[in-house]
């Protein structure tokens, strides 16, 4: 899944190439992606699978104004007061090209980058702009999520109200962080990834930032020392730093915009080395243990429980 790094290179790469520009027409070949925020009598009502043509109406003639992240989310604010919640889920991203739909599916005629990589080949949704180019999103299983409303309305919704703080917000300092750790009880990998505590971190990550600051995934968050919350909170901005300098990772599925690979896979600290030597060379070869629905990678020398 997409973690806050890919979810910042795709929102950076989107308020260089489609912010300012209009929205003229949809086309969609999987509808359950789709949904609308609407107001009815005061209350607000989620129309999931909406009509094709009911959908385009809505968001129609609509300019974007600018592009933001909160945790996982893209957040795409536009003209009168709307704005599409993003979710890109397990294998979704948003590209920026040119597709053909006569065929029924959306088949990429550009650019290169696109076409010739078979990941970005699962195209759902097109937003055509007012320039001629595409805003589309390739998603293989088909788990993402656009919500169409109102900003306000949709900023009410748990999926934004609920998020934890933002790590690189630069008002998020390390007594922040160490109050919202250290009173948890959970394995520190776990509390990490919950997106109620803190925001945009999920598997991958969390593995390299516990690794480069010597913590195991197992350690509960409130028997942590001072000195390791610190070596996490040090770590958790390296590492996030580096994967957006980097272009993400594209482990699974990510690509960015223009459909091109992230290189974050080629200095990976510990995630999925299993079996491998410790990149510290102290003797340690990388376990993978279940933790929850997911796994740790850690070394058992230098990540000692
Ligand atoms: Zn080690």
């Amino acid at each position: 899944m997409p973690e806050l790094p890919e979810v910042q290179i795709i929102v950076d790469d989107l308020n260089k190439k489609v912010s300012g520009k209009k929205i003229t027409g949809v086309w969609s070949d999987w509808r359950k992606i789709l949904n609308l925020l609407e107001k009815k009598g005061g209350a607000l009502k989620l129309i999931k699978k909406p009509d094709l043509g009911e959908f385009e109406e809505a968001i129609k003639g609509k300019k974007i104004i600018r592009v933001n992240r909160r945790g996982k989310n893209i957040l795409i604010q536009l003209s009168g007061g709307s704005m599409m919640l993003v979710h890109q889920k397990m294998t979704g991203h948003f590209l920026v090209g040119e597709w053909n739909t006569a065929s029924g599916k959306a088949v990429a005629t550009k650019p290169k980058s696109i076409v010739s990589d078979p990941y970005n080949r699962f195209v759902h949704v097109i937003f055509y702009l007012n320039d001629k180019s595409m805003l589309a999103l390739s998603d293989l299983r088909k788990f993402a999520k656009i919500i169409f409303g109102n900003k306000k309305d949709l900023e009410d919704l748990p999926e934004l109200k609920e998020l934890g703080p933002e790590p690189l917000d630069k008002n998020f300092k390390f007594k922040d962080f160490k109050d919202i750790i250290s009173s948890k009880t959970g394995k520190i990998k776990q509390v990490l990834m919950d997106q109620k505590v803190i925001s945009g971190i999920g598997n991958i990550y969390s593995d390299d930032i516990l690794w480069l600051a010597k913590i195991n995934p197992f350690m509960p968050a409130n028997k942590i020392s001072n000195n390791g919350l610190k070596e996490i909170f040090k770590a958790t901005l390296i590492i996030l730093k580096k994967a957006i300098k980097l272009r993400g990772s594209s482990i699974s599925d990510f690509r960015d915009t223009a459909g091109k690979r992230g290189g974050y896979d080629k200095v990976i600290l510990v995630y999925g080395r299993e079996g491998e030597k410790c990149l510290r060379n102290d003797g340690g070869i990388i376990v993978r243990k279940k933790i929850g629905g997911r796994s740790a990678h850690f070394c058992p020398v230098c990540q000692k429980l």
